[in-house]
């Protein structure tokens, strides 16, 4: 199959999917590019796409300024979806539109000083730990609120919603069940963080029976990733 095929083939089980659960509320596709060349990103945006996730700076930055360069695709978003260390902050606030993976208080304050210093903006999605292993990236859910309000009460972050991303050996039905808990939590006490990330290649149509917003797509659209 062709990458136009594949992601066609993924489009249109999206769409029958939200069909059958009567949802009408928008979904956005992220298909996520890591590990690939920057040609593969330039073809699916010839392709339609306008969002693509990436999980590592030195990856991301020089996609995203090639994608930048003549002006031309400026309506491309970049989503930023892996760990992020605190001191590369300040450069993905630059040309990241979303940061999915906000998961400790020290990359907080990081983004939160990096977006005062650049006057720009950015949505978050604050990752939680459905686990009991700490060393899972992630928020603990007893932290979740306490985060959020920080988020809430910076300028330049704009909280989105919650992210998960599913463990190995776990049924996902299971873990986006407690996503969609966490986030009904989150929304009583800041209504507009309605948003969930959750979803990848192998459970995304699953992802969507449980209120997921924003599917992170890579293998079922991009084929196998060259490490
Ligand atoms: C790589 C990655 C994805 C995409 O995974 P696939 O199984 O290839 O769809 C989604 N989310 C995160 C956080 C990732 O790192």
């Amino acid at each position: 199959m062709s990458l136009a095929q594949r992601l066609a083939e993924v489009d249109s089980k999206i769409d029958a999917k939200l069909a059958a659960l009567g949802r009408k509320d928008p979904v956005v596709r992220i298909v996520v590019t890591k590990n690939h060349p920057v040609d593969l990103a330039l073809e699916l945006y010839e392709l339609g796409v306008r969002d693509f996730g990436e999980n590592r700076d030195q990856e991301a930055g020089p996609k995203a300024a090639l994608f930048a360069q003549d002006g031309a695709r400026n309506d491309a978003n970049w989503h930023f979806v892996g760990q992020l260390q605190s001191n590369k902050a300040k450069r993905v606030v630059q040309y990241a539109t979303t940061i999915h993976s906000v998961d400790r208080a020290s990359l907080l304050d990081a983004l939160i000083a990096a977006t005062a210093a650049n006057e720009t903006e950015i949505q978050v999605f604050l990752q939680v730990n459905l686990t009991d292993d700490p060393n899972r990236g992630g928020v603990n859910p007893d932290q979740l609120l306490a985060m959020a309000s920080q988020v809430a009460s910076a300028p330049g972050l704009h909280l989105l919603g919650v992210m998960a991303v599913g463990g190995l050996e776990v049924d996902p039905r299971v873990e986006f069940e407690r996503v969609a808990a966490l986030s009904q939590k989150l929304q009583r006490e800041h209504p507009s963080a309605s948003k969930i990330s959750a979803g990848m290649s192998g459970d995304y149509e699953i992802a969507l029976e449980y209120g997921a917003t924003h599917l992170r797509i890579g293998t079922a659209i991009t084929g196998n990733r060259n490490y």
